[in-house]
């Protein structure tokens, strides 16, 4: 095969001409299928990894391709100082499936912008400075997003970066009681800490987090980049503990693996001044195609319901693994995690030997986000082939 001829040379131009800043495993994907994708070498692999959650719908699923290919003959391309149907109709559907109490949405390209009008939103709408998140949260890497993200990795050899963010403990509503107060704008948290370790988490404690928000007239802005789209068998992670959100961020999964994210936004926003945001590639009609043909696979194909099934088993035989490594299996859905008790880098070189590719999340925790369609087979797979790494190598 001519991409097998290739492969070393791409590995060694990618290594020379990439910017530097991704490590990188010694495999080259060149082609995927629903939950299956292929080294150019020809080694297939069971894909945990699903885009770190873009890919909920697995690798080039049909209705995706199908609408991406008829609309690319129309229209990549029409500016947001136009109309353009796939984007009417795109954002019909949005606030159909969202939560209630979302009206509007503002479309981008990525988790991270997502985040970025989220927090201009609400500080426009609140007329407010201080903003608060969690510790371990994850929700981005520019300068604002990134100002809300807490691994000092990743923030400190960029500040300062914007001022007045408090980061408080997940789950510890007395701290958050401490902090928000008649000056902040919003709390932001994620419904699952995914690269923070997939963290879930509590319903009380997040119900009482909206309610004090609402209290003290902070936006309670979520976080679903990660869960949305079915990932946690549910269409949002939001609709397990009854949330209501008045800015929810998503990306990742939106457009069945495009680039694409939104903000979506709810009646305590209020009026958006003209001018106050915008973007150039947001909500063009190539991308609003295919995010209207994946959220209508979701629901044809009652993936939700799929990942909260195929979610229960994955966690349940990664429960029984009898590994002293081992310090905990946690997770919702198809985001599930497996907290080990020294660092999880070896092990997952040794599961993509298997034929499994997996991710970490943190230094210690394996993290397993496959695509919804992912078969009963394939899963019964994962659970013997991490078995077997986390008990030969205990
Ligand atoms: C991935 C992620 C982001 C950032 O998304 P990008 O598209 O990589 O910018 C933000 N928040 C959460 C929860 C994420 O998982």
């Amino acid at each position: 095969m001519d991409e097998n001829m290739n492969r070393e040379q791409m590995i060694a131009w990618e290594t020379q001409y990439e910017s530097g800043v991704y490590t990188k495993q010694p495999i080259m994907l060149v082609r995927g299928e629903g939950a299956r994708v292929w080294d150019a070498d020809g080694t297939e692999y069971i894909d945990c990894v699903g885009g770190h959650g873009a890919s909920n719908l697995g690798h080039a699923h049909p209705a995706v391709v199908a609408a991406v290919t008829a609309q690319a003959q129309r229209m990549f391309l029409s500016p947001n100082g136009f109309y353009n149907d796939q984007r009417a109709e795109l954002l019909k559907e949005l606030v159909r499936i969202a939560p209630q109490g979302i009206e509007r949405a503002f479309l981008c390209n990525s988790g991270t912008e997502a985040v970025e009008a989220a927090l201009k939103f609400a500080r426009l709408a609140t007329k407010r400075v201080k903003l608060v998140s969690t510790m371990r949260a994850f929700h981005g890497r520019t300068m604002g997003a990134l100002s809300m993200t807490w691994n000092k990795d990743y923030r400190q050899p960029f500040e300062p970066l914007i001022p007045d963010v408090a980061f408080v403990p997940y789950g510890k509503l007395d701290r958050l009681a401490k902090v928000v107060d008649d000056q902040t704008a919003g709390v932001i948290l994620e419904v699952v800490q995914g690269e923070g370790g997939v963290n879930p988490g509590d319903g009380d404690y997040l119900q009482a987090v909206q309610a004090m928000c609402r209290e003290r007239g902070a936006l309670f802005i979520v976080d679903e980049v990660q869960t949305g789209f079915g990932r946690t068998g549910k269409l949002f992670a939001s609709e397990h503990y009854d949330l209501h959100p008045d800015l929810m961020c998503v990306a990742k999964s939106i457009a069945g693996g495009l680039p694409m994210g939104a903000t979506l936004i709810g009646a305590r926003v209020g009026e958006i001044p003209k001018k106050t945001h915008g973007n150039t590639f947001g909500g063009n009609p190539l991308t609003c195609a295919a995010a209207l043909a994946t959220i209508h696979t979701l629901e044809s194909e009652h993936l939700p319901e799929r990942a909260a099934k195929l979610g229960t088993r994955l966690i349940t035989g990664f429960a029984s693994i009898n590994s002293s490594i081992i310090r905990e299996v946690r997770g919702l859905g198809l985001m599930v995690g497996i907290e080990l008790k020294t660092q999880s880098g070896q092990y997952l070189a040794a599961l993509a030997e298997q034929g499994v590719l997996a991710l970490p999340a943190g230094g210690t925790v394996m993290r397993f986000l496959p695509p919804l369609v992912i078969s009963e087979a394939d899963i019964e797979t994962v659970i013997e082939k991490v078995t077997s790494v986390l008990t030969v190598m205990d």
